[in-house]
């Protein structure tokens, strides 16, 4: 498995001024160069820590039994010591805390170690930091991090992110867990929840509602009132502890409220925006794996007297994959490059990561499936396990189609805010239209839109900076159009909403591969793509190539599409029950 050529700068050194959203200023027509360029490469200090980190996880990984793990239900404690003493269970907190103190690109690049030999120990490593450890390291006090980072750090305790419950799930905001606040400010909290990884673990993180709004309260194992179970079977993660959780009455202190009473929701969607980015690069591992086990399949698989890999369609299939690891890798360490480099509003960045990593992962391990033919249906072949391991990625941290939505209303919201003639009117508001609007609009947009061009790319990339610019200027526009016209109903055109987020997703990922690969080529110098078809000119041109096509068909179906068909036939199928046809 390769190096990704990716760190931060030291945290030291962070300029910490507040910044704008890079992907909120698509939708208003802008490309913010300067918080895209150049690509944040690795350097120096911070990249000998990261190299360090990611030799010591490979090193202990290589011994690491993914079927003994699944067999027994559980990664093993013993593994957790021992990544504990590497201090691969604590690697974003601080030094002072035991951690390795990396920054958020290097935690994510020994994720993607992590990812490259097995979902299921990701998944248990992304649960204890990237949402476990996270509100805590985030938000917690002096007092509470010295009480709680060292144990989570060193992988004596285990964290849990406890926010599913029976009747809520993606809509997280309406928790049914009730924390009533005592006369002594501690908390009696009681409710239930599911599907927590850690769940019967040391140090929960637990959301709730109460009088005085969300509430985020650390709950221990051990307390009164708390009980755990029965733990769930699940189809992949076999090794997750994923567990039921309880809680009767249990008094939870003063002094293990995180943040302030009401700050409870923010502080749950502020860990999930950051833990998004680690999935995506435990994704971008499993990808390079899915890979490396099709080229040597079909390089050792003869059929018509000819290795597999000699056919042209076997051969598509693994250049997609390169591209689509190529591009994933790209983006994933763009935007944890942002969060080290201050960008304070990076939540349309990281969900785009999350949408676009477990989608084109998902995809990637399909046609790997498919190079292996019957083999990788063998329960034991990894392929197999991956296959049950990775579905779960669409639909946890923030399900797809509800991060498509996020995005698309984020940046509507901003534009919309950004119009002069429409400032008042927000887009939560009800009763105004943004269609009486629309004669004077029209004007406006063509006005308006030009955008722009990425700065500081390498020439190789003109053409493409400069169809770029296009299709952010296309985006602005589609964006305004569909403000006046559908107006506040915008909230309810959700095909309008998920092209728009792909637009802006297709464009994200191509600034991300026009800048990482710009700036590799500032590094190393331009290859020869006549040399090598495997050169980085030729991935990056052809990801490019890929994604403004995909781009322009989200383009394309904003104007023309069925979407009226769709909502006819979705109408009918919900009133049949099923297929409404008879033959
Ligand atoms: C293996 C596993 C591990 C987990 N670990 C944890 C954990 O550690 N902690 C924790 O708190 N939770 C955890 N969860 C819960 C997980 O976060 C939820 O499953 C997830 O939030 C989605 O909620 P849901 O499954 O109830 O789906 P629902 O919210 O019921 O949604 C189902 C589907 O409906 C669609 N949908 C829903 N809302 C919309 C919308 N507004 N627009 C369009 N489509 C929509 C989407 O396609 C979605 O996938 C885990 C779940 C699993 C399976």
């Amino acid at each position: 498995m390769s190096t990704a050529q990716v760190t931060s700068p030291a945290t030291s050194t962070v300029d910490r001024t507040p910044k704008p959203s890079f992907a909120k200023g698509l939708f208003l027509g802008q490309t913010l160069s300067d918080l895209v360029m150049p690509y944040p490469l690795v350097a120096g200090e911070e990249r000998a820590r990261v190299d360090a980190a990611v030799a010591s996880a490979r090193d202990y990984l290589s011994t690491f039994d993914v079927w003994k793990a699944e067999e027994q239900g559980w990664v093993g404690d013993d593994v957790i010591r021992d990544l504990g003493e590497r201090k691969l269970t604590g690697m974003f907190v601080d030094e002072q805390y035991g951690g390795l103190g990396l920054s958020q690109s290097g935690y994510c690049r020994v994720m993607e170690e992590f990812g490259y030999v097995d979902g299921t120990l990701a998944v248990v490593m992304g649960v204890h930091q990237s949402i476990g450890t996270k509100p805590l390291y985030l938000f917690g006090t002096d007092d509470q991090k010295a009480r709680w980072l060292p144990d989570l750090a060193a992988g004596r305790k285990l964290a849990a992110f406890v926010l599913t419950e029976p009747n809520v799930g993606s809509d997280a905001y309406n928790l049914e867990t009730w924390a009533e606040r005592q006369a002594d400010g501690s908390w009696l909290l009681n409710g239930e929840k599911r599907w927590i990884g850690n769940g019967d673990k040391d140090v929960l993180t637990v959301f709730a509602r109460s009088d005085v709004g969300h509430v985020a309260l650390i709950v221990e194992k051990g307390m009164d009132g708390l009980s755990t179970g029965p733990r769930f079977e699940t189809l992949g993660l076999r090794a997750n502890h994923l567990q039921r959780v309880h809680f009767k009455n249990v008094r939870v202190p003063a002094e293990n409220l995180l943040g302030e009473p009401g700050d409870g929701f923010r502080i749950a969607m502020n860990t999930l925006n950051n833990g998004r980015m680690s999935m995506g690069t435990a994704i971008t591992g499993g990808m390079k794996r899915f890979l490396e086990l099709s080229v040597e399949h079909a390089s050792t698989r003869k059929q018509f007297d000819r290795h597999l890999i000699d056919f042209e369609m076997v051969e598509e299939k693994l250049a997609w994959m390169a591209a689509q690891i190529y591009g994933l890798e790209s983006t994933s360490y763009l935007t944890t490059g942002m969060v080290d480099a201050g960008v304070a509003d990076f939540s349309m960045e990281s969900a785009m990561t999350k949408v676009e990593a477990s989608d084109r992962g998902w995809f990637a391990l399909n046609r790997a499936f498919q190079i292996h033919g019957g083999e990788a249906y063998m329960n034991r072949h990894p392929l197999a396990k991956a296959l049950r391991d990775f579905r779960i990625f669409p639909i946890f941290e923030g399900s797809n189609d509800v991060m498509r939505a996020y995005v698309a209303l984020n940046g509507l919201k901003a534009l919309s805010e950004d119009l002069p003639d429409v400032k008042s009117i927000k887009l939560s508001d009800p009763g105004r239209a943004f269609g009486e609007l629309a004669p004077y609009v029209q004007g406006r947009i063509n006005r308006t839109l030009r955008p722009e061009r990425l700065r500081g790319a390498h020439p190789a990339f003109a053409g493409s900076v400069g169809r770029l610019a296009g299709q952010v200027s296309h985006l602005r526009a589609a964006a305004e159009s569909a403000l006046r016209q559908h107006g506040k109903k915008i909230q309810e055109k959700q095909l309008v909403q998920k092209r728009l987020a792909e637009v802006a997703s297709g464009i994200y990922s191509q600034v991300a591969v026009i800048s990482r690969a710009s700036a590799v080529f500032a590094r190393d110098g331009e290859p020869n793509s006549a040399a090598s078809a495997a050169a980085e000119k030729t991935v990056a041109m052809n990801y490019l190539k890929k994604t403004e096509r995909e781009v322009g068909r989200e383009l394309r179906g904003l104007e023309v599409n069925d979407d009226k068909y769709v909502a006819l036939i979705g109408r009918s199928v919900r009133d049949k029950g099923g297929y409404p046809f008879q033959l």
